[in-house]
């Protein structure tokens, strides 16, 4: 039987990690894969996981199944964190999943149960998992602009202008924060524009929320996924505790539908459950738990608040001196991008040719569309990039 599978493309993020680690060079830099590090290079515990994790080892009697949706209160506590009070509780349907990732992959799967001759529209580019999976599943796809690659922040022209032809009952995959490769966002009146596009064509919003609190705060990070949330009749909002609690490898993750009434809730939550049965029973609980532990305790959601916070700062102020560095070497401001992105990421903008140069001469590792891993930087890294930039011409 195996000897009919085709080979499957090699992951780009890990032969990049590969080659890393092999590369001898003490003045090399990690700008690949996904991941938050701290100054030191490590990826943290955060203060208030590993506190939760010792309750939880304390005070947990039992491990038998939860129900198919996972915890109820992990999913209450996750709405009020992604929706505040922008909709009625009885209008959400949600699923625990392990991680984004399974998230999304449920979303897909919803609407291959619910409107399977829908096209999904992609931004170009986005997180390469999307295409894929949507591919997988066999679905139509297609993308809508969304970088500029001049001035590489949104091309909300383009954006618009592609949005708009969109048929009704169209998936419309969005970035609800920190755009990942590109880390170019919508501004609120951008995100007004497309919602009045997206409402126009009566288009079904799939929101990905995978860096609440790594933009501008926990609250700003979200307006976006509440605006849309509240002007549509249906959509999903499929989010990730991976990078803002820092439990990537526990596969936390939640997609919830929201309907237009309860009865429309009750179906789409026995669909959603039906979809967790079909794909694994039940998802992971560890995570979810943790991460209700912390949203439901004030003193614990404090320090996590607080611990996240920081982690936001680290990356503004990375991003601040990187575009100071580059205007100085350039003597120009094209760079100041950089400092205007928010997230993880930002897209360079450069050939993939360039990204070789700067690996080859200079050590510097990025994904070849030219996505840098903001986290992946510190103090001493800062001008080492800055001026390889410069050398190598772009
Ligand atoms: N969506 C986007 C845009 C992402 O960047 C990621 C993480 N790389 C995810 C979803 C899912 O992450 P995870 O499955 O690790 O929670």
């Amino acid at each position: 039987m195996f000897d009919t599978l085709k080979p499957q493309p090699a992951d780009k993020i890990l032969s990049l990690m590969q080659a890393y680690r092999a590369d001898p060079r003490d003045t090399k830099v990690d700008l690949g894969v996904g991941v938050y590090k701290d100054a030191s290079g490590n990826t943290p515990v955060m203060r208030a996981v590993k506190e939760a994790e010792r309750r939880l080892v304390a005070d947990q009697t039992t491990k038998a199944y939860v129900g198919l949706a996972g915890d109820p209160a992990f999913a209450d506590a996750m709405i009020d964190l992604l929706l505040a009070d922008t909709l009625p509780r009885d209008r959400i349907a949600a699923i625990a999943t392990p991680g984004g990732t399974g998230a999304i992959r449920q979303a897909l799967e919803m609407v291959k149960l619910a409107a399977p001759g829908a096209t999904i529209w992609i931004s170009d580019p986005s997180w390469p998992n999307h295409a894929s999976i949507v591919k997988f599943l066999g679905l139509p796809m297609r993308s809508y602009r969304y970088f500029d690659a001049d001035t590489r922040g949104v091309d909300i022209d383009g954006m618009i202008a592609d949005l708009g032809t969109v048929a009704p009952g169209d998936v419309v995959l969005l970035h609800g924060c920190c755009h990942n490769p590109t880390g170019a966002n919508p501004t609120a009146d951008q995100w007004t524009r497309i919602v009045a596009t997206l409402q126009q064509v009566q288009a079904v919003p799939l929101v990905d929320v995978a860096y609440q609190g790594f933009g501008d705060g926990l609250d700003q990070d979200a307006q976006a996924t509440r605006a849309i949330a509240a002007a549509f009749p249906n959509l999903m909002i499929a989010a990730s505790c991976s990078k803002n609690f820092g439990i990537y490898r526990e596969r936390t993750g939640i997609l919830l539908g929201i309907t237009r009434d309860k009865d429309e809730t009750a179906l789409t939550q026995a669909n959603l459950n039906f979809l967790n049965r079909q794909n694994y029973s039940f998802p992971p609980d560890h995570g979810a738990r943790v991460v209700t532990t912390i949203l439901t305790d004030p003193a614990l959601r404090a320090e996590w608040e607080a611990e996240l916070e920081d982690t936001r700062n680290t990356m503004l102020t990375l991003r601040q001196a990187l575009a100071d560095d580059l205007r100085r070497l350039s003597n120009d401001d094209r760079f100041d991008f950089i400092a205007h992105h928010r997230g993880m990421f930002s897209l360079l903008g450069t050939s993939a040719d360039k990204v070789e140069v700067l690996r080859a001469d200079h050590g510097i590792y990025m994904v070849s569309d030219s996505r840098m891993n903001i986290a992946g930087l510190n103090a001493r890294t800062v001008p080492i990039l800055a001026q390889a930039i410069i050398d190598a011409g772009i």
